[in-house]
């Protein structure tokens, strides 16, 4: 526990030393000098030795100064949080300045130490875990909640954090930690089922602050979620598949009344638009869950866009849009090669169609050096910038009339920006309303492999 210095009391102090100029000081001494030559003087005439008075006057005067010097020197080594000795002359005024700067000092100390106090006190009190690394990344300090949510250890102090919190998503953050802003999710280590949000801040060189907090009730909710989607898409899928069988042969039929036909052709087109919403559902869900799968094959981007560009042109068929391919980059990507290509398509499926009729689409892969760009351009009805922000949520549409006629899910860009953020990759945006818009993907250098 603190124990603040005694406050000293200056205005006291000054009322003891009113003089404050060094010459008034210095007259004290002068005067004392004075006398003893006076008496000096006087003794010297009448015994008849002048100059051995007035030597031995001197030599008290030098003694009275070797005395005060000795004083001065014990208060300064021995006790020099002490009131200092009462002198007078020169040596006292410098011990009261020495005194007065040292207590002042110690004003300003104790409230910085108190400030300190305060400051850890609410950190100690805090229900997150707070710990401070240095720059060598050894623990320096960490409150009572660390120690709860953490695990961390009396015996820890000093210890290089890394080998105490060892999960390598953990490890892999705390070397990168401009790469996820908003911190990482760990399982933690002292409870099982239990999971900690960390997030990591740099101070001064190479220091680091890290706030962890408990997030298993969020965690957990949101497990049900993606298990209630998944297992929903999953049991709709069977009765969809017979349902779907039945309409179409029931369409098929030559001798079917047109009164029926039209019903059963609409019959077709919904369930057709619920097969499409249950296989983007489970696609989402399983981008959300396959996080583990390695991300690292070698995809040729000339034939990958190849194949894209005729999947476009089967597409077209209905639009009679012109398509244009544009490829100026030697690099391929490092990635997965189902993921990306869907992502891909997705972005081409919806500059088709929400293009009018007869308008143009090019699809292009270029790079700088820095970054590899998969770019869609399309001359279409375009997107109010208010709009650009909440595109990527899912069923997020902006005409949600026009989205389902064109028989979209309201699932294709949720589903693009998992598989990017699974790529360390990200969307940007460029549209202007009935103009046309830019879907461009861009890439880290490290996705981007150049054959030899
Ligand atoms: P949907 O299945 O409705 O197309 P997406 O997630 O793929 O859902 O897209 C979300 C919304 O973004 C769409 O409903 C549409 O309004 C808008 N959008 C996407 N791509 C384009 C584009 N190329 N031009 C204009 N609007 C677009």
């Amino acid at each position: 526990m603190y124990e603040p210095y005694p406050v000293p009391d200056l205005a006291r102090d000054h009322k003891k030393f009113r003089y404050s100029s060094l010459w008034t000081f210095a007259k004290q001494d002068l005067r004392l000098l004075a006398f003893l030559l006076v008496i000096g003087c006087f003794i010297g005439v009448g015994i008849g030795y002048f100059w051995i008075c007035i030597s031995l006057a001197f030599a008290i005067f030098f003694i009275f100064q070797l005395r005060s010097l000795y004083l001065v020197n014990e208060w300064i080594s021995n006790r020099p949080y002490d009131v200092p000795p009462n002198l007078s002359g020169i040596w006292g005024a410098l011990l009261f300045n020495v005194y007065r700067a040292q207590r002042q000092e110690r004003v300003v100390q104790a409230e910085m130490v108190g400030l300190i106090d305060r400051a850890q006190s609410s950190l100690v009190a805090l229900a997150e875990a707070v710990i401070l690394t240095d720059e060598l990344h050894q623990i320096e300090w960490w409150n009572p909640a660390a120690e709860r949510l953490l695990g961390i250890q009396m015996s820890d102090r000093g210890r290089n954090i890394l080998t105490i919190i060892r999960q390598p998503s953990f490890i892999e953050y705390f070397n990168n930690i401009d790469q996820s802003p908003d911190g990482i999710k760990i399982k933690s280590t002292v409870y099982d089922e239990h999971y900690v949000q960390i997030k990591l801040t740099r101070f001064g060189s190479e220091s680091r602050l890290l706030v962890a907090y408990d997030v298993t009730r969020v965690h957990n909710l949101e497990q049900m979620r993606k298990d209630f989607v998944d297992n929903i898409s999953h049991e709709l899928r069977t009765p969809l598949t017979v349902l779907s069988g039945y309409i179409e042969t029931f369409t098929d039929q030559e001798d079917l009344n047109p009164r029926w036909k039209r019903a059963f052709d609409q019959m077709h087109s919904q369930t057709r638009r619920m097969n499409a919403l249950v296989n983007d559902l489970l696609l989402l869900s399983r981008l959300e869950g396959n996080k583990q799968i390695a991300k690292n094959q070698i995809i040729e981007m000339p034939s990958l866009m190849n194949q894209l560009f005729d999947d476009a042109q089967a597409y077209n068929v209905d639009y009679g849009h012109t398509l244009n391919l544009d490829i100026d980059s030697h690099c391929d990507l490092i990635g997965s090669d189902t993921e990306l290509a869907s992502a891909f398509s997705n972005l081409i499926t919806n500059a088709i169609k929400y293009t009018p009729k007869g308008g143009s689409v090019t699809m292009g892969w270029h790079d700088d050096g820095q970054h590899g760009y998969f770019t869609v351009q399309d001359t279409g009805i375009g997107i109010d910038p208010k709009h650009l922000p909440r595109l990527t949520e899912r069923f997020y549409r902006v005409d949600s009339a026009r989205s389902r006629q064109t028989g979209g899910t309201g699932l294709g860009l949720a589903i693009v920006k998992h598989v990017l953020m699974q790529h360390n990759a990200y969307l940007e945006i460029d549209s202007i309303e009935n103009q046309g818009s830019t879907f461009r993907v861009v890439f880290p250098k490290e996705r981007l492999y150049k054959p030899e």
